[in-house]
């Protein structure tokens, strides 16, 4: 009997960072949490989710999973799931769960809960309780479900700490189970043409445990060096704003907020940042965010665990000098 069943990701012969999100975000849920573990060839992945805390791994090894052909995903998994009866199912707002969850909750005749930020155990009902940002991430939504199951959802990666959850990171599966699922061609209806992978020597921001991010307020692409070398010196990655993408002055993969990522690091430098409600969804997990800004009534003042009241282009020099001396002592 599995109470929460997540759909494992992996790339590359590794497990993806959403598989660890999910797997946190079962453990809050509580029951017994199982892992779907689906592909052309396996090998090695099974033992890379022990260690995330899961009392059950299915593996689905099938020829015509190999690649991202959503169409034979959602068929085995909407399979997986006839056959487990996972009372909940997650997956992660990846460019996969974004499309194979809804999918497989419309064959199942069940409901699905689109861009969650958290999954609790519901109250009187029984039923799970997933949040989800509304109104342009000015509100927060609590949805529930209906009697029937699994309750479908689809998480933001990054929305979960990792480590916050009794369990995770400390169990080792205790089962393993190999799952058949019937596939053949005619079930594929997108073809999958061709994969460009955009190289980048930048941290990614996911994981990252220190984050400085520039907006609009930098009124340029060129202040952006000066945050790589802060982020350089912190060990941290660079973000921005939606303003400062949209301008042009860095690329989307940048941008931090309700339609960006989401991050949780120890510590959020902002530059020139507002503190805009979509801004703030994607990083409000921060542990300390230290904001720069002009502006003493910028809302980004409200989140900060410290501030500076100025221009940035006088403060950060200065700010910058510090950081150097404490890295050199
Ligand atoms: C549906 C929807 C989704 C969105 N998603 C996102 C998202 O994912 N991420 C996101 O960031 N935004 C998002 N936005 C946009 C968001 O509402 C804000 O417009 C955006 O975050 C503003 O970016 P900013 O803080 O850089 O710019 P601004 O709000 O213009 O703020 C610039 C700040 O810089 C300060 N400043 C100016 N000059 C200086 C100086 N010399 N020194 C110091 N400070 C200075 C100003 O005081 C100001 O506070 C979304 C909006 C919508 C409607």
């Amino acid at each position: 009997m599995v109470d929460v069943l997540a759909f494992g990701e992996h790339a590359g012969g590794k497990i993806a960072p959403i598989t660890a999100d999910l797997i946190a975000a079962a453990r809050g849920v509580g029951g017994r949490v199982a892992v779907v573990l689906m592909g052309g060839d396996l090998t090695g992945l099974e033992a890379q989710t022990a260690p995330l805390g899961v009392d059950k791994v299915y593996t689905v090894q099938h020829p015509l999973l190999a690649g991202e052909s959503v169409d034979m995903l959602v068929s085995a998994l909407e399979q997986v799931c006839r056959r487990v009866q996972p009372r909940v199912l997650l997956l992660g707002k990846t460019a996969i769960g974004r499309d194979v969850g809804p999918c497989v909750a419309f064959r199942l005749g069940v409901g699905a809960a689109q861009d969650s930020v958290a999954v609790e155990a519901g109250g009187q009902t029984g039923r799970i309780v997933a949040t989800r940002p509304v109104y342009g991430g000015t509100a927060m939504a609590k949805v529930t479900f209906g009697s029937s199951n699994p309750q479908v959802v689809i998480m933001r990666p990054g929305a979960v700490e990792r480590g916050s959850v009794p369990g995770a990171g400390e169990g080792v599966a205790e089962e393993a189970e190999a799952i058949e699922v019937e596939l053949d061609e005619s079930i594929r209806k997108v073809r999958h043409v061709e994969t460009v992978r955009k190289e980048s020597e930048r941290m990614r921001l996911d994981g990252a445990s220190v984050v400085v991010s520039g907006g609009r307020g930098l009124r340029g692409p060129e202040p952006f060096a000066m945050l790589e070398e802060l982020a350089g010196l912190l060990g941290g990655a660079v973000g921005a704003s939606r303003a400062a993408c949209d301008a042009g002055w860095v690329d989307h993969s940048y941008q931090i907020g309700l339609t960006g990522a989401t991050i949780r690091p120890d510590l959020y430098v902002t530059v020139g940042i507002s503190g805009a409600s979509q801004h703030m969804a994607g990083c409000s997990g921060a542990k300390r965010i230290v904001a720069i800004n002009k502006d003493a009534d910028a809302n980004i003042f409200k989140e900060a665990s410290f501030g500076v009241v100025g221009d940035w282009s006088k403060v950060l020099p200065s700010f910058m000098e510090a950081v150097r001396d404490l890295v050199r002592s």
